[in-house]
């Protein structure tokens, strides 16, 4: 009996760890979905069956690098993590947001969720209040840290914008909560995964590279960045991914979502510059053999705000979701060396914690 019940036991620990490798592995790379050949006369990204990123600087990770990936974690080659870390989050409850109309602030909520305000309007961008970023509710990456403030200290979200549908980046239970009392900007093809869940058509704005649309007298552009997208094991790149450029009256924000080092960058920034703040992922870096094509490392993210030419960098994705080998409270130290070695002035460098707002 008490055999039965070890072998059973293992067994379930056996699976456990199964469905959690397979969840980081629709995380970071997902099986190619047959994306066919790219059509002369189409854009670059676009192919007869899915996306790609057309530019030098970016290559495909296959199935066999994902499982190197994971057996050198296996050996013990990654770096060694602390047990736990102690994020706290700042208390903020959330009033002075809900009655703000007029000044332009960030709040770093965690992870890649940020609100932004900016002539009036209340921006979430890809929001995430789960416990986890994963497919199924009772495994996959957990928060170290809540997010803050609370979702219903929020104040009332006139916008939502989406860069892909990662899970860390795309939260069904968070845009279920959201429903209709928002308007949704996403990138190409990801408008039918919203009307799935009820989100109304007229609420969807859906965008290809380098369009653009007014929504409340901002101007918000769809640009490009260096990833890829999946939520399951047959759908890599259907789905565009991309960055969000906010134009206000008097103010420019840039929000990146998740992306390798790329060119885009200095294009956004001729295009788009000088930025008042570029909100920029500076986490999940590691190995670089394995991420550089699709996660910048923090020197490459402060190349990326000088590329931008943006007089803020707010960092986000790190220090929430431990998904990849470095020590989860490794980036912010990394970036401001890296951004000391490249002369970036020190209060340039916004290293907030959750629930933390600043004006700008
Ligand atoms: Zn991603
Ligand atoms: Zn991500």
């Amino acid at each position: 009996m008490f055999l039965i019940k070890r072998t059973l036991l293992r067994l379930c620990q056996v699976a456990l760890l199964c469905i959690s490798i397979l969840t980081i592995f629709i995380l970071f790379v997902g099986f190619i979905n047959r994306p066919g050949k790219h059509k002369s006369g189409r854009p670059a990204h676009m192919l007869e069956n899915g996306f790609r990123n057309p530019w030098p600087t970016s290559s495909d990770r296959s199935f066999a690098d994902f499982m190197k990936w994971q057996i050198d974690r296996w050996r013990g080659k990654a770096p060694k993590k602390p047990s736990s870390y102690n994020f706290t989050t700042v208390e903020n409850d959330g009033g002075f947001l809900r009655e703000n109309t007029s000044a332009t602030t960030v709040t770093w909520v965690g992870h890649a969720t940020t609100l932004l305000q900016i002539d009036g309007v209340n921006i979430l961008t890809d929001p995430i209040w789960s416990e986890r970023a994963t497919p199924v509710s009772w495994t996959g990456p957990r928060r170290v840290v809540p997010p803050a403030p609370a979702f219903d200290d929020l104040p009332k979200i006139d916008l939502v914008v989406i860069s892909h549908n990662h899970y860390d980046h795309l939260d069904k239970p968070t845009i279920q909560r959201l429903g209709n009392s928002a308007h949704y900007f996403v990138p190409l093809l990801m408008a039918k995964w919203l009307r799935g869940l009820g989100i109304e058509n007229e609420n969807i704005t859906e965008l290809d590279w380098w369009q653009e649309a007014e929504h409340r007298g901002l101007k918000i552009v769809c640009t490009p960045t260096q990833h890829f997208s999946g939520r399951g094991l047959h759908d890599r790149n259907q789905v565009l991914w991309c960055s969000w450029t906010i134009l206000g009256k008097t103010q420019r924000l840039y929000f990146a979502g998740d992306t390798g080092y790329f060119p885009g960058f200095t294009e956004i920034g001729e295009k788009f510059g000088p930025f008042d703040v570029a909100v920029l992922p500076i986490g999940a870096y590691l190995p670089r053999w394995f991420m550089s094509p699709v996660h910048v490392d923090p020197p490459q993210a402060a190349q990326a705000f000088l590329d931008l030419r943006a007089r803020v960098f707010v960092p986000i994705h790190w220090g929430t979701f431990d998904l990849a080998d470095e020590p989860m409270d490794q980036p912010p130290q990394f970036l401001v060396a890296a951004a000391d070695s490249l002369q970036i002035p020190r209060e340039s460098i916004w290293l907030m914690r959750p629930g933390e707002t600043r004006t700008f």
